[in-house]
């Protein structure tokens, strides 16, 4: 059974996300997506909110579950018994970063690896905190994250949330 963890910040969970859990999903038997818990960044959304509105946006997914995690991603995955990780690529801007973390945790955890997928063109421009920016400044989200998130970042920018 391949197990995978597809670990992020999420906040919010875009399309971008969604794609790449919905394409993950259907490699794997299992995928878990982890949302990372991080003391050092401050989040719009807190970890539990987060991980409530990704476990929405995946209800029609079977094999797919939400968790937190805070602490080395490595020590989450072998504590879940996955096999890799899952990260999206978008550009090139992505790439350098996301080889020094993989080959880090291969270092780390040698049993580990990490598959990339490479995004949708469709979103390869998209991330949560350009969607965050639009928001801010009361722009139209609707084409980057599912309508009831786009909700929840309007109601936390109304200062209702
Ligand atoms: P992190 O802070 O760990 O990068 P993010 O929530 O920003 O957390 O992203 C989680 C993962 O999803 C990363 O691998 C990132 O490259 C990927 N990702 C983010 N946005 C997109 C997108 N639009 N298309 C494909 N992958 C994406």
């Amino acid at each position: 059974m391949a197990v995978a963890v597809y670990p992020g910040s999420f906040d919010p969970v875009t399309y971008g996300h969604f794609d790449i859990i919905g394409r993950s999903s259907a490699i794997m038997d299992r995928l878990i997506v982890a949302v990372l818990n991080n003391s050092s960044k401050t989040p719009l959304f807190s970890v539990e909110e987060r991980v409530n509105m990704l476990i929405d946006v995946t209800k029609h997914l079977p094999n797919v579950e939400v968790r937190s995690f805070d602490g080395l991603l490595v020590d989450f995955v072998r504590k879940n018994h996955a096999d890799v990780i899952i990260r999206g690529l978008r550009a090139v801007t992505d790439f350098e970063y996301e080889l020094q973390l993989s080959q880090t945790n291969r270092v780390i955890a040698p049993q580990v690896d990490t598959i990339f997928l490479t995004t949708n063109l469709k979103y390869s421009y998209l991330s949560s905190s350009i969607v965050k920016e639009i928001a801010m400044y009361g722009g139209d989200i609707s084409a980057f994250v599912h309508p009831f998130i786009a909700e929840k970042i309007r109601a936390k920018f109304a200062g209702n949330q």
